[in-house]
């Protein structure tokens, strides 16, 4: 073992990961002008983008149809109202969602537009205006077909079933900067295979959100994240403590959003081998009325909300499905064969119980038959034959669910070009955590589109240099890709204490949902970062069965240090007095409950918006991360003088504003 058995790639720019916002990093660079670039990538099917869908999955961007007084400054002004959102970003977000979408639009993704051609929107959450537009429950998937033809076009090389293990990374006079990453070839068959390593100049790490830390969850099981390798080489978390949870079934995974609540199911819990069946939430409604409108409301308000909690708000039903599940050990359903039985007589759906919004809703669209699966089979029979494609007779058998993991606002911290304060390392797409604590919907996929555009701007205005040979990344960072090999080769070497694997992975993603997801306390916590410690410790002194299983090692490692981080910045901000917001609860003992009859863990007080203007970044260390905070950067002054914006257009200056250090570009003299 002398560090030197890998397969040397050089390539200018890589891009890391094949969802829609790598593969749009990877198109944006070729159409700049850099073409010396590939996509690196774990499974050119895997991730979220390509395998993850809802009710009607929507991408936000300006208003484009007449009647909507719409600008980029009120949109930016929107996400930057999400609270603990840097205003430059905001910004960019809004400036740049017309082009992104529009560029979908012109390679193919069917987005709906009138006679006129306006591409027509809708409200979504958090939404003032009419910026939502879906392509229906598989826009993501089809964007990631439509990009892929792109990539095929224009024969960008792909290096598919390469896992990222470690960044490389050079220590500069100010910090740090990217020089490649080390990778291992999933499908490698013998040894001096496994490894391979590709300088690169430049790296835009598109690796989605850190699903695999959750047990709970409604991202697609191909999708696990690349968060703590970019940690563990210094690039910074942003916002870790903001991500989102909410309703979703768990054998298929899916959102229950939308007409799954508005025909109003009845929810059950049994026992875990299905016996002892019972209706759980009416006795936290003080009248069936309002639990009636709860289960409404959650189609439209879908995630997990604690300002919903209070007054028999939709998000309580959140809380009393954790109970079942994770305080009780009970196994929670919809039954779609039955109403709630609070709502029925005689066998009959009463609909004089219906809360007027309901009611109309239902009425208007034609839904008020008995049961609440006739009113799906008639307002959205695509919704019970997605469940039948996958094996689930909505018609015969009761639903599985959970309140699931679905997306992090948080990530890794970047500036206005995407870049981190990683030099030459540009987390784009959910990786990156360009979102504050509230977002409206479908805001997701667009800073995706603009973030993978801004960084390939950024890359083929600044960085031409060549990347490093394969003599020159040994001497900066082989002492790196050794230390790396050699953790896996002592795992493979030590056969006296072998890992189960899916077993540790199972207990790491219990102790997320359990103490690190929507419901959390400072003692939870605390207790999630002990065991934490104790895993780490028996992952790094067990070993494995055999080489194959080396790409889940290295995975597992991984995802307990983005744990760590996750669970460290969960810590501080409840230390430094932070409440519940956002899709989470934090227990206070000076709060009250939801209801008299829940425990205390449910007692809570509401964030007040004194740290909305905050952002908590931090940077990985193996004992104990460092942890700061800082304002948000303010959306730009107005930039919008034509004469005075093309004279530095021309020269250059928008791309020297980021030399120099500054997030966002300051106000020209
Ligand atoms: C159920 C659900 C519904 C959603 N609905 C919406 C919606 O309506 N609107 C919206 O805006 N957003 C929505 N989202 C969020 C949105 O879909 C995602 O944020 C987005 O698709 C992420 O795209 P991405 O390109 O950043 O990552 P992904 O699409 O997840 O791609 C990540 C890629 O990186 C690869 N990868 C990961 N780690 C490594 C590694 N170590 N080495 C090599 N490759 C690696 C993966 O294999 C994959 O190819 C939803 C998410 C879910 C789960």
């Amino acid at each position: 073992m002398d560090g030197k058995d890998y397969l040397l790639h050089r390539i200018q720019t890589i891009i890391i990961g094949s969802g829609a916002a790598g593969l749009n990093a990877a198109v944006s660079l070729y159409k700049e002008g850099q073409q010396d670039i590939a996509i690196v990538t774990e499974g050119k099917m895997m991730g979220t983008s390509r395998n993850t869908g809802s009710d009607k999955q929507t991408y936000y961007k300006m208003t484009t149809c007449s009647g909507e007084a719409d600008s980029v400054r009120q949109m930016a002004q929107t996400l930057f109202d999400g609270e603990a959102m840097d205003g430059d970003l905001a910004l960019v977000e809004a400036a740049l969602s017309v082009r992104g979408f529009f560029h979908l639009v012109d390679i193919g993704v069917p987005f709906p537009c009138n006679g006129a051609g306006e591409y027509i929107g809708y409200k979504t959450d958090h939404d003032p205006f009419r910026r939502g537009t879906s392509a229906g429950p598989l826009t993501s998937r089809f964007m990631t077909e439509a990009l892929w033809h792109e990539v095929e076009r224009y024969s960008i090389p792909v290096f598919d079933g390469y896992q990222v293990i470690e960044i490389l990374t050079e220590k500069t006079g100010d910090g740090k900067r990217a020089r490649g990453v080390l990778a291992v070839d999933v499908r490698a068959s013998g040894p001096g295979q496994v490894y391979a390593v590709f300088s690169a100049e430049n790296i835009v790490y598109a690796t989605g959100g850190e699903a695999g830390m959750y047990e709970t969850s409604v991202y697609p099981v191909s999708q696990t994240g690349g968060l703590g390798t970019a940690l563990r080489a210094g690039a910074k978390g942003k916002n870790l403590t903001e991500s989102q949870f909410g309703i979703a079934s768990t054998r298929f995974r899916w959102n229950l959003s939308g007409t799954y609540q508005q025909v109003i199911p009845r929810y059950v819990s049994t026992e875990q081998d299905g016996s002892g069946e019972r209706e759980f939430l009416d006795g936290y409604f003080d009248c069936p009325e309002h639990m009636l409108y709860a289960i409404f409301l959650k189609g439209y308000q879908w995630p997990f909300d604690p300002r919903k909690t209070r007054d028999h708000g939709s998000s309580l039903i959140d809380i009393l499905v954790y109970q079942e599940m994770t305080l009780k050990g009970r196994r929670v359903f919809l039954d779609y064969r039955k109403n709630p039985s609070c709502s029925e007589k005689d066998g009959r759906f009463q609909t004089a119980l219906l809360h007027p919004e309901a009611y109309g809703y239902l009425e208007s669209s034609g839904g008020l038959q008995d049961t609440p699966i006739k009113r799906l089979e008639h307002m959205n029979p695509a919704a019970i034959e997605l469940y039948r494609s996958h094996g689930i007779n909505l018609h015969e058998e009761k639903l599985e669910i959970a309140v699931c993991a679905q997306h992090n606002n948080g990530g890794l911290s970047g500036n206005w070009w995407w870049e981190s304060n990683l030099k030459h390392f540009f987390p784009v797409g959910e990786v990156n955590g360009s979102h504050g604590v509230y977002r409206p919907g479908g805001s997701a996929l667009n800073s995706g589109q603009v973030g993978s555009m801004r960084a390939a701007a950024y890359i083929a205005h600044c960085y031409q240099e060549k990347p490093l040979s394969g003599e020159g990344i040994r001497e900066l960072c082989g002492g790196q890709i050794l230390a790396a090999i050699k953790f896996g080769a002592r795992a493979l070497a030590k056969q006296d204490a072998v890992l189960d694997l899916r077993e540790e992975r199972k207990a790491l993603g219990m102790r997320m949902s359990r103490y690190g997801a929507h419901i959390r306390s400072y003692e939870g916590i605390r207790t999630a970062l002990m065991e934490n410690r104790i895993q780490r410790q028996r992952i790094e002194t067990s070993g494995i069965n055999s080489p194959s299983d080396l790409k889940h090692y290295y995975r597992l490692r991984d995802l307990l240090v983005s744990q760590k981080a996750y669970l460290e910045a969960m810590e501080d901000y409840i230390a430094h007095g932070g409440k519940s917001r956002g899709s989470y609860l934090i227990y206070d003992e000076h709060g009250d409950k939801p209801s008299e009859k829940l425990p205390e863990c449910f007692r809570s007080l509401l964030e007040q918006h004194g740290m909305s203007g905050l952002i908590q970044e931090l940077e990985y260390y193996q004992d104990t991360s460092r942890i700061s905070w800082r304002d948000v950067r303010p959306i730009p002054e107005d930039d919008c003088w034509f004469e005075a914006v093309w004279k530095r257009y021309r020269e250059g200056e928008y791309f020297k504003g980021n030399k120099a250090g500054a997030g966002y570009l300051q106000k020209q003299p």
